[in-house]
């Protein structure tokens, strides 16, 4: 029987989380056609609320969280993959209440996985993971709502973290002009490098908070914190302009007149990597492994063990993490 190392997330009597590295076996995995020995994941915000037991994410413990995971396709019951390809997971249920990829197997159903484009290394393919996903995801929305970059800057909320560290550099790529927000000014040099034009503080994008609309300052924004801070993104965007909404570090609420709306056509746009379906899944992957491979993406990582997961985890709920966490599974 197959023992392998996992991150474990146990509730405790008085209702804490406890998390250490334990040993498991491949029969405490749940069913599903598709098993694979995972080489890497990668840490994501939402691998911090599982951890801590946020029940809007996971409710069943123990439990091993990881949204994301690489590796190589041990076995497939149902011959949609075969033994040694390499394969991406990210979404659907991994890591909130199936095992995920904070252990050294994941079993799964086989329309998860994604067959890890050419382009990419497994290694890179886990540093943009699912926060780089969505941060493509938000691009791409952008573009289809026809935000070219002759129109304007381009506003990144929570600039430094995963998401947005990687919308600054995949907006730069796609030749845009960005302008970066973020609560730690002194990773402003980072920012630049990812290819941010201009760097702002949160409080300088809070100025004027109370007013129902702001003087037309961005093409477009990529919003990852929510709360007043995309409330002032949308006051702030140009007439016909697009805002993406994908997270919520600084608030789940949105409190905005409907004035940008009505008077400027500003377009809200929702973004979820989790159910994103199937075809446009894997035109964004291999769009991610080609036309829109970043050159940086090693200046935005950081690599660490399973064992370093641990204090990852805190830091990412404090958004203490700038860039992403590249977790070496093996
Ligand atoms: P990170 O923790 O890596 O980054 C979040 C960033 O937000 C921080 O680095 C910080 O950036 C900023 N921030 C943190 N706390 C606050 C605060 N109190 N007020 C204002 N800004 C704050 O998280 P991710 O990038 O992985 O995820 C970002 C959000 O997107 C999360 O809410 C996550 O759940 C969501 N998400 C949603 C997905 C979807 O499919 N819809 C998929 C992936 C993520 P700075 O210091 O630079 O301001």
């Amino acid at each position: 029987m197959t023992s392998f190392k996992a991150l474990l997330i146990e509730k405790q009597e008085d209702k804490s989380f406890t998390r250490r590295i334990e040993q498991r076996s491949l029969d405490d995995l749940p069913e599903g056609t598709l098993l694979i020995k995972v080489q890497y994941s990668s840490l994501n915000y939402k691998d911090a609320l599982s951890a801590t037991g946020n029940p809007g994410v996971s409710r069943n413990f123990p439990h091993t969280p990881g949204i994301d995971a690489a590796g190589t396709v041990v076995s497939c019951d149902d011959n949609s993959f075969k033994e040694g390809d390499e394969v991406i997971v990210t979404g659907y249920d991994l890591g909130m209440n199936t095992a995920g990829g904070f252990g050294e197997y994941i079993r799964i159903p086989s329309e998860w996985a994604v067959a890890k484009p050419v382009g990419l290394s497994l290694r890179e393919s886990m540093v943009i993971g699912t926060a780089g996903f969505t941060a493509g995801l938000s691009v791409q929305g952008l573009v289809e709502h026809g935000v070219t970059p002759q129109k304007g800057d381009i506003l990144v909320t929570g600039a430094t973290g995963g998401v947005g560290s990687v919308a600054v550099a995949l907006l730069a790529k796609a030749g845009y002009s960005v302008v970066a927000c973020t609560g730690k000014k002194k990773h402003e040099s980072f920012l630049k490098t990812l290819g941010a034009s201009k760097v702002i503080t949160r409080d300088e994008l809070l100025e004027n908070k109370e007013r129902p609309m702001l003087k037309e300052q961005y093409a477009g924004a990529v919003d990852t914190v929510g709360g007043e801070y995309l409330a002032q993104a949308i006051k702030a965007t140009q007439y016909g302009g697009t805002v993406t909404c994908c997270g919520l570090t600084a608030s789940a609420d949105l409190n905005v007149s409907v004035f940008p709306f009505i008077l400027r056509g500003v377009s809200l746009l929702g973004i979820d990597s989790v159910q994103c379906p199937m075809p446009p899944r894997l035109r964004l992957w291999d769009k991610l492994a080609s036309e829109w491979k970043l050159d940086c993406l090693d200046d935005l990582t950081e690599e660490v063990n399973l064992e370093a997961v641990n204090e990852k985890i805190d830091a990412i709920l404090e958004g203490q993490i700038s860039g992403r966490t590249l977790v070496n599974v093996q």
